[in-house]
C-alpha cells in the first residue's frame, strides 16, 4: 500500500485534484487538535491550483505530484517562518530552501505547513516547545514523543501523508513509534544537511515519516544523494539489495532488561515468533559492551557541539533581540530571555565538557568511546543482516511524568542514541497496539546505505501484519 501512489492515481484517474486533495488534509490540520503545526503555508493552496492546470492537461510529472508533505519547523522552506520552537527564532523568516525542500518541490509535493517539536529538537516528548506541548493522537494526556512530534502526529492523525524530520538521537525514531507510524534515521551521509537547523552536526540526519514502508521508500529515495552544499552528503551507492531467504537477525540483550516496560518485552518475543513462524528471518541474542555508556556519551557529544552550533543566537543576526547596556549585556539578556530552560541546560553543559581542564576528561573520552560504539556495532553486523531492539523503553508516557527530572527524559534515548553515534541507518516501524491502546513498535538496524533491506523486509512484515 502506498499514499502517494493512491493518490497520484486519483489525478491520473481525474477523480480529484491536488487543490481538493489538499484542502482535505488542510481541514483537518488547521483544526490542530494535537498542536502539531506552528505555522501554515499560505501559498499552499494557488500552488495546488497551478497543479491543477496540469492534471487537467495530463501532465503529471513528479514522483510527488500533488503530494501533501509537512516539515519539521527546524528545516528551512523559503519565504516562510523557521522557529525551531524557539522564542529566539520566533519570526525568523528563512532566506532560501534546505535542499532537501528544493528536491520536494522538484518532484511535485505540496508543502503544508510546519510541524511542532522540541525547541532546537533537544528533547524526547515535545514538551519543550516555545509554543505549547504536542499531544499524541491514540491519547491527548500523553506525549507523542520528540523531538519531531508534530510530524509523527501529522502523519498519524492523517493530517498530512508525509512528513520530513529530524534526528540527532532518536528524534524520528521515538515519536514514530509513540504515533504508530514508521520513521527512518538514514546512514550519516546519506541526506544532506543543508538549510537544517543545526543542534549536532555530527549526529543530525532529516528522514521520512510515513503511514506504508513504500512511501518512506519514496520519499527518501526524492531527498537522498550527494549535495555540494553539504561536505558531508555522500553518492549514495547503488546496488541491488535482496534480503536472503532467511535473514538473520541479532536481537539486543538489552531489550528484556528489568529497564523495559513488560509489554514492550512480550510484545518483542511475540515480534519474533512471528517471523520465525513466517520464515522470515532466525533471531539470536547479541551483546554491546559499550551500551550502557552511550546515553552518557551522546549528552557530552550532542551538547558539546549544540554549545558551538547555537553560539551564532546573540540578538545580531536573528530574530529575537533585547536591549542591553552595552554588546555583553544585549547577548546575555537575549539568550536568558530567548532560549528555553532545556536549551540552556544543554548549552551550559556543552560549554563544561569542553572547557579546558574537562575536555578531555569528558570530550576526548566520549569520542572514544564512541569509536568503540561504532566498532562493537559493525562487529555485530558482519554476524547479522540486521540488527532489532525497542525505541523506547516505555509506552508513551504522560505529559508532565519527566519534565521535573531530565536525566529520566535522558534515558528515554537508550534505544536510540547509540544508533547516531554510530551513523547507522535505523528504522523504527509500528507492530501492534498495547493492552491500553497506545503503539508499540520496534527498530532495525543495518549496515551503512543499506536502507533498502529495511523496505524489503518491511514490505513483507507490513503484508503479514496489515494484510
Ligand atoms: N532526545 C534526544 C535529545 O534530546 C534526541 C533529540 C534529537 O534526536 N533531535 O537530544
Amino acid at each position: 500500500m502506498s499514499e502517494i501512489k493512491r493518490i497520484i492515481s486519483l489525478y491520473k484517474n481525474k477523480e480529484q485534484l491536488p487543490s481538493e486533495v489538499i484542502k482535505k488534509y488542510l481541514e483537518k490540520a488547521r483544526k490542530n487538535e494535537f498542536n502539531s503545526f506552528i505555522s501554515f503555508n499560505e501559498k499552499v493552496l494557488e500552488q495546488a491550483e497551478e497543479l491543477d492546470k496540469k492534471v487537467k492537461e495530463g501532465k503529471i510529472k513528479g514522483r510527488l505530484f500533488g503530494i501533501p508533505v509537512s516539515i519539521k519547523d527546524n528545516i528551512l522552506i523559503k519565504g516562510l517562518k523557521c522557529t525551531c520552537a524557539s522564542k529566539i527564532l520566533e519570526n525568523y523568516i528563512a532566506p532560501y530552501d534546505a535542499t532537501v525542500i528544493e528536491r520536494l518541490k522538484k518532484e511535485g509535493a505540496l508543502i503544508t505547513g510546519k510541524t511542532n517539536m522540541d525547541e532546537f529538537a533537544m528533547g524526547s516528548s515535545n514538551e519543550y516547545s516555545a509554543f505549547g506541548p504536542a499531544s499524541n493522537p491514540f491519547d491527548k494526556e500523553r506525549v507523542p514523543g520528540g523531538s519531531s512530534g508534530g510530524s509523527a502526529i501529522s502523519v498519524s492523525a492523517d493530517e498530512a501523508p508525509l512528513s520530513l524530520g529530524s534526528d540527532t538521537g532518536g528524534s524520528i525514531r521515538l515519536p514514530a513509534s509513540f504515533c504508530g507510524v514508521y520513521g527512518l534515521k538514514p546512514t550519516y551521509g546519506a541526506v544532506s544537511r543543508y538549510g537544517l537547523v543545526a543542534f549536532a552536526s555530527s549526529l543530525d540526519q532529516i528522514g521520512p515519516f510515513a503511514k506504508y514502508i513504500e512511501d518512506v521508500e519514496i520519499l527518501f529515495d526524492v531527498i537522498k544523494g550527494k549535495d555540494e552544499k553539504d561536505k558531508t552528503s555522500a553518492y549514495y551507492p547503488e546496488r541491488e539489495i535482496k534480503p536472503s531467504y532467511l535473514l538473520k537477525i541479532g536481537v539486543l540483550k538489552d531489550s528484556f532488561s528489568d529497564k523495559v516496560e513488560d509489554e514492550i518485552k512480550t510484545s518483542l518475543e511475540e515480534f519474533i515468533k512471528l517471523l520465525e513462524k513466517e520464515k522470515i528471518a532466525e533471531f539470536k541474542e547479541f551483546e554491546m559492551e559499550s551500551f550502557e555508556y552511550a546515553i552518557a556519551v551522546y549528552y557530552i557529544v550532542a551538547c558539546a557541539e549544540a554549545s558551538s552550533n547555537l553560539a551564532r543566537y546573540d540578538g545580531v543576526l536573528y530574530g529575537f533581540k533585547l536591549k542591553g547596556n552595552n554588546l555583553w549585556d544585549m547577548y546575555e539578556k537575549t539568550r536568558t530571555e530567548g532560549f528555553g530552560e532545556e536549551v540552556k541546560r544543554r548549552i551550559m553543559l556543552g560549554a563544561f565538557v569542553l572547557k579546558s581542564g574537562y575536555y578531555e576528561e569528558y570530550y576526548v573520552k566520549a569520542q572514544k568511546v564512541r569509536t568503540k560504539i561504532l566498532k562493537e556495532f559493525l562487529k555485530n553486523l558482519e554476524e547479522f543482516d540486521l540488527l532489532l531492539m525497542p525505541v523506547s523503553p516505555t509506552l508513551p508516557f504522560k505529559k508532565g511524568e519527566k519534565l521535573k527530572d531530565p536525566i529520566s527524559m535522558y534515558l528515554s534515548d537508550i534505544f536510540t542514541v547509540s544508533i547516531n553515534l554510530a551513523g547507522l541507518p535505523a528504522i523504527a516501524f509500528p507492530f501492534k497496539l498495547s493492552k491500553q491502546g497506545l503503539p508499540v513498535g520496534f527498530q532495525f538496524v543495518s549496515k551503512f546505505f543499506t536502507e533498502k533491506l529495511f523496505f524489503e523486509v518491511l514490505k513483507k512484515i507490513e503484508k503479514i501484519i496489515h494484510g
